[in-house]
């Protein structure tokens, strides 16, 4: 790779040592700052970061040819320099018979991740009322609007181990970058060639990985998707398995998305049993540190609730969550999950009728409940079913 442009006066600033490694000559997923001191070793004006700024987060260029608003010698200059926006690439895509889009996204060192396009969402990260002013819902408007959810993924693999996902069967690969993160939502964006501020785009930060686990890394990304893409923290979901410390630190986040509880159980037996990290933080430590997190008008916590068959789908499970949810003093609604299989997972899927009782009980009590939809299932795509395999 050709080095950077040597400085030509002593007062030029010189490189540092991280400017002048190869990650930081990936422009997409810097910030603000890290894009303007790029540009000081070219002896550029400041504006010329906002510029920057602006083609990578709102024109969603792929390549540095596309940046309309640099002189040709400045793009020339960046790209001897070995500078590229560094997008990561969509590498393959599963086609569900439902509509949703499975993609193996592929990042610059050759690492997959997945991410899941779901048009339409899923029914479970909104209904929480705040839909009632979707302009996409009126019949004249339909055919203009997109409507759909993003998942993405946050790390290569998983380090909680919880017994029903297959996604932790990879165990931890790495962590993925803030610009990997933020990334495979400006790849899907530019596939549907959406529009933000026309099209109502979900993001929810339920694929591949443990969010909390990566904290530093997912916040960063998020900022980026707010105040670079554009996308409402408002419209966004991040599910934790309830890691403590993260859920105390993004109690004290100025913009942060919504947030998701994988309670899945409602006790901390039945949950230890299937999620092991309940012994390191029990439920009650985590309402605790719910109860801290500021909610915003309208806002809910969800508790998502994975419904296992023979092992927290019995009624008395229903009651119990009822008494768990009305005593957490949380303004919360469930999402109940229908397990999706996986190979050798000692599971069963509930029976219908024992899904459809589960809920009523919650609703009856006065505990809003929703399911989700399984969507892709046929490509894999479903909750818990990312990475089981890379042909459809
Ligand atoms: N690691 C985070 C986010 C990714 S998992 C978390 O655990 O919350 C997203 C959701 O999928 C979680 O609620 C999890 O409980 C659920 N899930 C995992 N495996 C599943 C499976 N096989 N079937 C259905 N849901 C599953
Ligand atoms: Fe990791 Fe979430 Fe799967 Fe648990 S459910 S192993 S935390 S991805």
């Amino acid at each position: 790779m050709s080095s950077p442009p040597q400085p030509e006066a002593t007062s030029t600033p010189q490189p540092s040592p991280l400017q002048l490694s190869t990650e930081s000559r990936v422009l997409f997923g810097q910030s603000f700052e890290q894009l303007a001191a790029i540009l000081s070793i070219f002896t550029q004006p400041a504006y010329r970061a906002k510029q920057l700024w602006q083609a990578l987060y709102q024109q969603r260029v792929t390549h540095l040819d596309q940046i309309a608003t640099f002189p040709a010698q400045l793009r020339q200059q960046m790209t001897a320099a070995g500078y590229r926006i560094g997008l990561p690439e969509i590498a393959h895509v599963f086609i569900s018979t439902d509509g949703t889009e499975r993609y193996l996204i592929a990042c610059a060192d050759g690492d997959t991740v997945e991410t899941v396009w779901m048009p339409n969402g899923d029914g479970g990260e909104s209904g929480d009322g705040s839909e009632n002013d979707d302009p996409a819902q009126g019949a004249d408007t339909r055919d203009i609007y997109q409507r759909a959810t993003i998942c993405i993924s946050s790390q290569v693999g998983c380090a909680v181990n919880c017994h029903f996902c297959l996604t932790a069967k990879l165990g931890i690969q790495r962590n993925l970058t803030a610009g990997e993160i933020a990334g495979q939502v400006v790849a899907v964006l530019n596939r549907h060639q959406a529009r933000i501020g026309r099209d109502r785009i979900n993001l929810v930060f339920m694929g591949m990985g443990e969010p909390f686990l990566n904290y530093d890394a997912f916040m960063d990304a998020v900022r980026l998707l707010v105040v670079g893409v554009g996308i409402p923290e408002s419209r966004m979901t991040v599910s934790t398995s309830g890691i403590l410390p993260g859920i105390e630190r993004f109690a004290a986040e100025p913009v942060r998305p919504r947030l998701a509880l994988s309670l899945n159980a409602p006790n901390d037996a039945i949950r230890a049993a299937i999620m092991p990290i309940t012994r390191k933080w029990n439920i009650d430590a985590l309402l605790t540190a719910l109860r801290a997190v500021p909610l915003r008008p309208r806002e809910r916590l969800t508790f998502e609730y994975v419904l296992l068959g023979s092992i927290n789908d019995r009624l008395q499970d229903a009651r119990e969550l009822v008494q768990l949810a009305r005593n957490s003093g949380l303004n919360v609604k469930v999402n109940l999950i229908v397990w999706n299989p996986g190979p050798e997972i000692p599971y069963q899927m509930p029976q219908a009728e024992d899904v459809a009782a589960f809920q009523q009980h919650l609703i009856a009590a006065g505990v809003p409940a929703y399911i989700r939809r399984p969507r892709g299932r046929d490509i894999y795509a479903a909750c818990g079913q990312l990475k089981r395999t890379t042909t459809p």
